[in-house]
C-alpha cells in the first residue's frame, strides 16, 4: 500500500520523539505526535463523509493543527485546498463554486457566514481556530491514532492551490503527489537540508512558499521548525540563534534589516537564508550580507510549478538573479508569440518543464491548453533571460511589459536604475494609457526617509544611462507601494489608480 507523498515523508522521518514543530505559544509537536494526530484527523475526515479525491477547502488562521490537517488530507487521499485568510465571503463564494469542496474548514468566528455559504454549495462546514479550538479537533480527538493511509499514486491530486491573483482572477493549480514530492526532494538536496536543521517558519501556509517549499522540505528532511503564527520581526531576530535556516519573502528581509539586533552574532548558527515569491532588490541582498555575513539564496517559483530555479548553495549567489534551473527542470527562453527558443542573452518568455510542473488549471481546460506549448513546456508568464554564466534573470511579468511608441520596455530595467539613486527606497514602473505613445512609462517612487529627491532629478539621473524612450513621462511619489501578503507589488492596482494620468 503506498501513498506517494506521505510515504516520501515517512521515508525521511526521524525517531518519533524528534521535534517537528515548536509553536509560538510554547507547544512541542514531535514526529510521533504528528503521525498520531494526523491519523485522528484523517479518521475525522472520513467520518465527515469526505472521500478520496474530494476537495477539502481550508480557510483558517495559521496553526500547527492546520499543518496536521494538510497531512491528514494527504493520508486520507483527499485534495487539500487552502485559501488566503483575507478572502471575503464574496471571494469564498467564487472559490466554493469553482472547487466544489465536500468539506469546508473555517475559523470559528466566521462559522455562521461561511457555514451558510458552504451549505449552499453542497459542502459540510467544520471549524478550526488559531489555537486548535473548534469542532474539527473535537471530532478528531475521539478517533484512533492509527490510520491506514489511502493509496495514492504519483499522478493523483494532492492539492489545488489558487494563484495569488496578482495579474487577474486566481486560478486553481492542480498539483499531484509527484509534483510536490519531486520538488521537495530536489530542494532538500540543493539546499542541503538534514534532520539537524531548524527552520524559522514565518510565512503564511495558504501559499506555495510557506506550505510546500518550507513545510514539505522540513518533512522530507526529517528536520524541525520554529513555527511562528505571526510575523514579528523582533521575535524572529531573537529566534535566529536557535535556528539554522530562514525562508522569507523580500519584505520580510527588509523588515528584519530594520531591527537593531540583526547582526553577525545573531545569525551565527544560521547556514541558509532563502528568499522568493517576489524580486529581492540587489540592495537588500547586499545590505543583508554586510549585516549578517550571509548571502541570501534567491530562488524562483510559482504556484503552478513549485520551484524552478535557485541560486547555488556552493558558488556565487548572484544578486538580482534567480540562479540556475533546478535538477530535473528544463527551462528555456522563448519568443512569446512564436514559442521559438531565443539565443542566450535575449529577453523572452520563461518556459519550464519537469516533474514539478502542475497538470493544469482546475476546470479551465481552455486556459490550460493556452498556457502549454505542444512539447509540454509551461508558459510561465514571466519574462527573463539567461546570462552568459547560465544565471536566470527575471525582467518582469509579461503582463507588466510596457509598449511605448512601439518600443518594448522592461519595467525592471528602469526600476533598477531608479532604485540605485540615493534618496530612493524603491519604485514600480508601469505603463499607463497615453494618447501619443500608446502607453506612457510611469514611475511610482517611494523616497527614503528625509529624502527630497524630485521627479526632474530622477529623470535627469537616469538620462545618461537609459535610452530616451525608457524615461518615465511622469514620476509619482507615494509613501508605500501596494503589496499583497506575499510581498508582491500589485501593479494592477497602480495601473488602475493612475489610468487617467495622460488622458
Ligand atoms: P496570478 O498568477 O494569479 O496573477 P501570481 O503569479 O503572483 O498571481 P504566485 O504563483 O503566488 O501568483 O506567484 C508566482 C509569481 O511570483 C511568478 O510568476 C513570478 O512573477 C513571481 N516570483 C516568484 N519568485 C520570484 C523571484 N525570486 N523574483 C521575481 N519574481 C518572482
Ligand atoms: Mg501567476
Amino acid at each position: 500500500m503506498t501513498n506517494h507523498l506521505f510515504d516520501a515523508f515517512r521515508a525521511g522521518m526521524p525517531a518519533p520523539e524528534r521535534l517537528l514543530m515548536e509553536t509560538d505559544d510554547g507547544r512541542s509537536i514531535s514526529y510521533g505526535d504528528m503521525l498520531a494526530q494526523s491519523a485522528q484527523l484523517a479518521h475525522a475526515l472520513l467520518q465527515l463523509g469526505v472521500e478520496p479525491g474530494d476537495r477539502v477547502a481550508v480557510q483558517v488562521e495559521k496553526s500547527a493543527e492546520a499543518i496536521l490537517l494538510y497531512l491528514a488530507c494527504l493520508r486520507a487521499g483527499t485534495v487539500f485546498l487552502p485559501l488566503n485568510t483575507a478572502y471575503t465571503l464574496t471571494e469564498l463564494d467564487y472559490f466554493f463554486g469553482d472547487a466544489e469542496p465536500r468539506l469546508v474548514v473555517c475559523d470559528p468566528a466566521r462559522a455562521a457566514d461561511i457555514g451558510a455559504l458552504a451549505e449552499r454549495s453542497g459542502a459540510i462546514a467544520v471549524t478550526l481556530g488559531g489555537n486548535g479550538e473548534g469542532s474539527l479537533m473535537d471530532q478528531a480527538s475521539r478517533r484512533s491514532s492509527d490510520f491506514c493511509d489511502v493509496v495514492r499514486g504519483p499522478d493523483d491530486l494532492a492539492a489545488i492551490l489558487y494563484t495569488s491573483g496578482t495579474t487577474g482572477r486566481s486560478k486553481g493549480a492542480m498539483l499531484s503527489h509527484e509534483n510536490l514530492a519531486s520538488n521537495a526532494r530536489v530542494l532538500v538536496d540543493q539546499w542541503r537540508f538534514t534532520a539537524a536543521d531548524v527552520l524559522i517558519h514565518a510565512l503564511p501556509i495558504f501559499h506555495t512558499h510557506g506550505l510546500f517549499v518550507a513545510t514539505n522540505v522540513i518533512l522530507m528532511a526529517g528536520a524541525s521548525m520554529l513555527f511562528e503564527t505571526r510575523f514579528d520581526p523582533a521575535r524572529i531576530v531573537s529566534l535566529l540563534p536557535r535556528a539554522t535556516a530562514l525562508m522569507g519573502v523580500p519584505t520580510l528581509y527588509v523588515r528584519l534589516l530594520q531591527q537593531d539586533g540583526l547582526n553577525r552574532q545573531a545569525a551565527k548558527n544560521i547556514r541558509l537564508f532563502v528568499s522568493g515569491s517576489a524580486p529581492l532588490l540587489a540592495e537588500t541582498h547586499k545590505a543583508w550580507r554586510e549585516r549578517t555575513g550571509h548571502s541570501i539564496i534567491e530562488r524562483y517559483g510559482m504556484t503552478e510549478t513549485n520551484m524552478n530555479t535557485s541560486n547555488p548553495y556552493d558558488g556565487e549567489r548572484r544578486a538580482g538573479t534567480v540562479g540556475f534551473p533546478l535538477p530535473g527542470v528544463a527551462l528555456r527562453i522563448a519568443d512569446p508569440d512564436s514559442g521559438e527558443t531565443l539565443a542566450q542573452g535575449e529577453v523572452g518568455m520563461i518556459e519550464v518543464k519537469g516533474p514539478n510542473v502542475f497538470g493544469g488549471y482546475w476546470r479551465m481546460p481552455e486556459k490550460t491548453k493556452a498556457e502549454f506549448r505542444d512539447d509540454g513546456f509551461f508558459i510561465t508568464g514571466d519574462l527573463g533571460l539567461i546570462d552568459a554564466d547560465g544565471y536566470v534573470h527575471i525582467v518582469g511579468r509579461g503582463k507588466d511589459l510596457i509598449i511605448s511608441g512601439g518600443y518594448n520596455i522592461y519595467p525592471k530595467e528602469v526600476e533598477s536604475e531608479i532604485d540605485a539613486l540615493p534618496g530612493v527606497a524603491e519604485s514600480a514602473v508601469i505603463g499607463v494609457a497615453h494618447p501619443d505613445f500608446g502607453e506612457g512609462v510611469t514611475a511610482i517612487v517611494v523616497r527614503t526617509p528625509a529624502s527630497t529627491i524630485t521627479a526632474a532629478e530622477i529623470v535627469g539621473a537616469i538620462a545618461g544611462r537609459l535610452a530616451k524612450f525608457k524615461h518615465p513621462k511622469q514620476v509619482i511619489f507615494v509613501d508605500e507601494l501596494p503589496r499583497n501578503t506575499m510581498g508582491k507589488v500589485q501593479k494592477n492596482l497602480l495601473r488602475e489608480t493612475y489610468k487617467d494620468l495622460y488622458a
